[in-house]
């Protein structure tokens, strides 16, 4: 249809934080554009001051930076077709309502909230849809100048019904006798959503309009309006509605909170996207794990589809494991570190020692597979024994199979066999608590459960002698000789 460079955008407006379905429009606007070798733009549509929010258009930026999805032009990096929030360009959107005005394709409306309202009073007593009845439109009413008006749009009366041509929802079309005569510019001198938006996609040259389906009603009122103002309208593509899976409209209820929640709930960007890109697209219906450059690759709007999709959260789960077995340690451990700094920093834990690089390098591919979300609290939860100088055991440091005395004397026999000892590692560690399950006469299990409880301070802890040899001699000894001292003590 078009052989222009593809140009598409975002326009979140900044009426409140990004969720899941309005930033699955970033991506998939994000992945043409990378896919085509287009450009990406974010364009913020902020006509509604009085719905506009503090921290909206930082949060906005902030989710689309979190995701990786970079933006060619638009706020920050700016672009040749700026500005690129709405409210820097009243200039061209008046512009454009004059000439409207000027062609008798739009006009002045006086009417009073009062009157609007009495008006739709009367239409419901007759059973009419609500609706404008057009009463500004062809009488100059005659008003004093410092009235406020609205400027409306005058539909045609007469003519074929518009058509718009969807690529993914096909040919839909709108009869204009129940098109009525909607407003484009507001009271207060900003344009409605509808004008700024044709005005702009315009403007910035926009060759894809990629927008969610709850627009596609819209559409019309733009096909009209492009025609009035003598634009070449872009090619349209509304993404498939995104469902909880009780196929309610999703909410709050379904988990789909803000996007930036899923960031501090543990789940990593990746798997976001590739868990995002599968509401709505597919490739072939049964593959499901795609690198980012695979996206780039295959993402096509033929293979967008038509039906809803339905929100999962366990397939959200699902996914963030797989990314997160999928990290390298290197990768794993950076995250952990960044991780733990905001627990740290959050809920100043005593006695932590310092993260370094190398030790956490040590320590993630111990835990690599039990983690199931990185977030701040399960990666202290894991390694907090790791991590703190002085344990304090919340359990009974009386493994199974042994009592108060049994374990005792266990770990008497393991401080004084690991004391010589110089070479703190898995080998050497390992036979001599070996040979010395052996000489006491002890099942390994409970000599090695009362080791571990003494210097994990839980049951349940990553590889035994990993462990003990990352955790190294000096903090291993001294916590044996706690848990002896607490034995004997209690
Ligand atoms: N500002 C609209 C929104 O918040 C943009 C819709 C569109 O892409 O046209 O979703
Ligand atoms: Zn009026």
């Amino acid at each position: 249809m078009n052989n222009h460079p593809v140009r598409v955008r975002y326009a979140p407006s900044p009426t409140g934080y990004p969720h899941v379905g309005n930033i699955r429009t970033a991506l998939f606007n994000w992945l043409y554009a990378r896919h085509t070798g287009g450009s990406f733009i974010v364009r913020i549509e902020d006509t509604d001051q009085a719905r506009s929010i503090e921290g909206a258009l930082q949060n906005i930026l902030e989710s689309l930076n979190w995701l990786g999805l970079d933006w060619d032009e638009g706020p920050e990096v700016g672009g040749s077709y700026g500005p690129y929030l709405q409210s820097q360009r009243l200039d061209l959107y008046h512009g454009a309502v004059q000439e409207l005005v000027g062609q008798g394709r739009a006009y002045h409306c006086y009417c009073t909230p009062e009157e609007l309202d009495r008006m739709r009073k009367e239409q419901q007593k007759q059973g009419l849809p609500p609706r404008y009845d057009r009463r500004c439109r062809d009488t100059e009413r005659a008003r004093a100048k410092a009235e406020s008006s609205v400027v409306r749009f005058a539909t045609p009366l007469e003519g074929p019904p518009v058509t718009t041509h969807d690529l993914i929802r096909g040919e839909v079309t709108v009869e204009l006798s129940v098109m009525d005569d909607f407003v484009i510019l507001k009271s207060d001198g900003f344009p409605t959503y509808h004008l700024a938006n044709v005005v702009d996609d315009h403007e910035m040259r926009i060759s894809h309009v990629m927008r969610a389906e709850e627009w596609l009603p819209s559409t019309p009122r733009h096909i009209l309006l492009y025609d009035a103002l003598g634009y070449q309208p872009p090619t349209f593509a509304h993404m498939p509605m995104i469902l909880g899976p009780d196929r309610a409209k999703l909410s709050k209820r379904h988990g789909a909170a803000s996007l930036l929640e899923f960031r501090d709930l543990g789940y990593l960007p990746d798997a976001m996207v590739n868990f995002l890109v599968l509401l709505g697209w597919s490739l072939d219906d049964k593959t499901e794990v795609f690198s980012r450059e695979d996206l780039i690759r295959h993402f096509t709007l033929e293979r967008v589809g038509k039906s809803p999709a339905i929100f999962n959260m366990e397939k959200l789960e699902w996914m963030n494991g797989v990314y997160i077995r999928g990290m390298s340690t290197e990768e794993l451990a950076e995250h952990l570190g960044q991780t733990l700094q905001v627990y740290i920093a959050q809920h100043k834990p005593p006695g932590t020692i310092d993260l370094d690089q190398g030790y956490l390098m040590r320590i993630a591919p111990l835990l690599h597979e039990r983690f199931k979300k990185l977030s701040p609290e399960e990666v202290w939860g894991l390694t907090s024994f790791f991590l703190v100088e002085d344990l304090e055991y919340a359990v009974p440091l009386t493994p199974k199979g042994l009592d108060k005395d049994g374990a005792l004397s266990a770990l008497q026999a393991v401080v004084q066999e690991l004391h010589p000892i110089e070479q703190f590692n898995v080998a050497v560690l390992e036979s001599t608590l070996r040979s010395l399950a052996e000489r006491l006469g002890l099942q390994t299990g409970p000599l090695f459960g009362a080791v571990r409880l003494a210097v994990t301070g839980t049951a349940a802890a990553p590889p035994h002698f990993d462990t003990l040899a990352v955790l190294g001699k000096d903090r291993v000894m001294k916590r044996l000789n706690n848990a002896v001292s607490i034995l004997e003590n209690s």
